[in-house]
């Protein structure tokens, strides 16, 4: 009998960089590329939760290793994936979730927090993306967690995420283009409202609201992502590339 499915999804002898997988939807992701076979360098800026993650994955019978960076420093990024080349020798998977999202209006926007934003959700992205696609030589995955923020605000507020996270969605459609000949894909994940620490503090009106505008009926859990992940990492994604995909219960579409 050929190949099932089922071994489409092993992620055995994989090495998966995970950034921001200190919480949230990160750590979801991180769990579950383990808990698949992949060996997994959880990257966090919070040393302490990139830890946790870690332990969480070995605790499961997992493998990896944790190491703790902001992203937006670009220097940082390439010393950690030099260590990562050192300790495992190579990158096959690289999913850049680390990102921020405050609210503020336009009018109160300072250029620190633009700045900032930009340098986390894009310019961290980018950093971690180049230093991947050089270790890529033979192949590879790239997955961008951008947001449905990028095609339409969800609320006020949320100006310069939004436009970091469609950048990040063009930076997905050029590394595809740049990447495509050397075996290595690139593809965005927009997630819809997924309830994670970072989100604890969106009003329950809110969070209701969303979930009544949602088809599917409720608001996402970080799994929810990493299942996308998944599939878009695994072979049965094998002719996918420069993709933006929308994971949010049907809230888009509704209107
Ligand atoms: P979260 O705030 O719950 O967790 C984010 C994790 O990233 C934390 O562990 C944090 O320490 C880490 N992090 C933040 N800045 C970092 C940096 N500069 N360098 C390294 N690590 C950093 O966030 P979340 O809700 O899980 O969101 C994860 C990603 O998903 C983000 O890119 C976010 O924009 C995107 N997203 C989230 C939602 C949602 O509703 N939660 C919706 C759409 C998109």
């Amino acid at each position: 009998m050929r190949p099932t499915t089922n071994n489409l999804l092993s992620f055995i002898g994989k090495i998966a960089v995970v950034t921001g997988a200190g919480a949230g939807i990160g750590r979801a992701i991180a769990l579950r590329l383990a808990g698949a076979g992949a060996t997994v360098a959880v990257l966090d800026k919070d040393e302490q939760q990139a830890r946790q993650t870690l332990e969480a994955i070995t605790q499961a019978g997992g493998t990896g290793c944790s190491w703790s960076a902001d992203v937006g420093n670009g220097p940082a990024v390439t010393n950690i994936f030099q260590e990562i080349a050192v300790t495992f020798g190579r990158v096959d998977i690289l999913v850049n979730n680390a990102g921020i999202y405050p609210v503020a209006p336009i009018d109160e926007l300072s250029d620190e927090l633009l700045d900032k934003v930009f340098a986390v959700n894009l310019r961290g992205a980018l950093y971690c993306l180049r230093e991947a696609g050089r270790q890529m030589q033979g192949g590879g995955v790239i997955i961008n967690i951008s947001s449905i923020d990028s095609l339409r605000p969800s609320a006020p507020g949320l100006g310069a995420y939004g436009a970091s996270k469609a950048a990040l969605n063009a930076l997905t459609r050029s590394a595809a283009v740049e990447y495509g000949p050397r075996g290595i894909r690139v593809n965005a994940i927009l997630p819809g409202v997924i309830v994670t620490e970072g989100t604890s503090i969106m009003p329950d009106e809110a969070r209701q609201f969303y979930a009544s505008r949602t088809p599917l009926g409720r608001n996402g859990v970080p799994d929810d992502i990493a299942g996308a992940v998944l599939l878009l990492a695994s072979p049965l994604a094998c002719f996918v590339t420069g993709q933006t995909l929308i994971v949010d219960g049907g809230f888009t579409i509704n209107g």
